[in-house]
């Protein structure tokens, strides 16, 4: 599945559009909201084929853009909430104590006799995002509100691990929204955050996770990520100067508008 939100709406154009997509496939929800519409596609293979016509422009889609918003919660690894059997905990401690003694330690010394156990206990706190997903956070905290202006949220605290070597990058994250009817308990944006950052992760892939993940949430009329981190992995091998910061952003909906766009990279500064 695949849901494309298409922005701005063209009203007069409404019945070419949706004769339009329907002939890329199965449509499984088709929500028209005042300015956009929201496309549920059964294949995201439909999905991506639509939105690389509607980049050539296609007139039935006049000046709207199409952005695709994967619906990652499906698709992402995860994790039993509660917890892991004994077995599986049992040999993954096994396997740090192989890891101690490959790099030449002595795991019988006393300072080393239950590192085997917390390193596991630390990696499973570390990595905990893959027992959530963003409507068990969200919980109800979703109220209906007729604002109209960006929503910020900056500066949320973000700890996450390279999937390449399993070593931390950290830094902030910056969240805005154009709310269409819905908006967010602030507390549940850095919410969102969190169930991404504590994954094996990189940083692109981060972004647009959490953008994705408000834009599924409260369907918002456009969502604006930013994310700059620092990586452990750069820093400590030496590879990258100690303070270089890395900077990625996703921008949905009508944030893909040079105008609004601007407006939020100043606010953030
Ligand atoms: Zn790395």
């Amino acid at each position: 599945m695949a849901r494309v939100h298409i922005s701005p709406l063209n009203l007069a154009n409404y019945n070419d559009l949706q004769e339009l997509l329907h002939n890329y496939g199965n449509i499984l929800d088709f929500t028209l909201k005042e300015h956009s519409a929201y496309v549920l596609f059964e294949r995201e293979s439909d999905a991506i084929k639509a939105i690389e016509d509607s980049q050539n422009g296609h007139p039935s889609l006049g000046s709207s853009t199409c952005t695709l918003i994967r619906n990652d919660e499906k698709a992402l690894p995860s994790r039993s909430p509660l917890g892991l059997d004994l077995n599986k905990k049992n040999k993954m401690i096994e396997a740090a104590r192989t890891l101690l003694e490959g790099l030449g330690e002595d795991v019988r010394r006393e300072g080393l006799l239950k590192t085997p156990e917390r390193m596991v206990e630390a990696l499973l706190y570390f990595t905990r995002g893959y027992t959530q997903t963003p409507s068990d956070v969200v919980n109800g905290a979703m109220f209906h509100e007729e604002h109209e202006d960006m929503i910020i949220v900056k500066d949320i605290d973000l700890y996450s691990m390279c999937e390449h070597h399993v070593v931390p990058f950290f830094g902030k994250a910056h969240v805005a929204y154009v709310p269409d009817k819905k908006v967010l308990g602030l507390s549940k944006v850095a919410r969102i955050v969190e169930i991404y950052s504590r994954r094996l992760q990189i940083q692109e892939r981060l972004t647009k996770n959490i953008a994705a993940a408000v834009m599924d949430t409260i369907e918002p009329r456009g969502v604006a990520v930013v994310v700059e981190s620092r990586h452990l992995c750069m820093v400590m091998r030496g590879v990258q100067k100690t303070q270089s910061v890395t900077t990625t952003s996703a921008m949905l909906g009508i944030f893909q508008d040079g105008k609004l766009r601007t407006e939020f990279f100043s606010l953030i500064k």
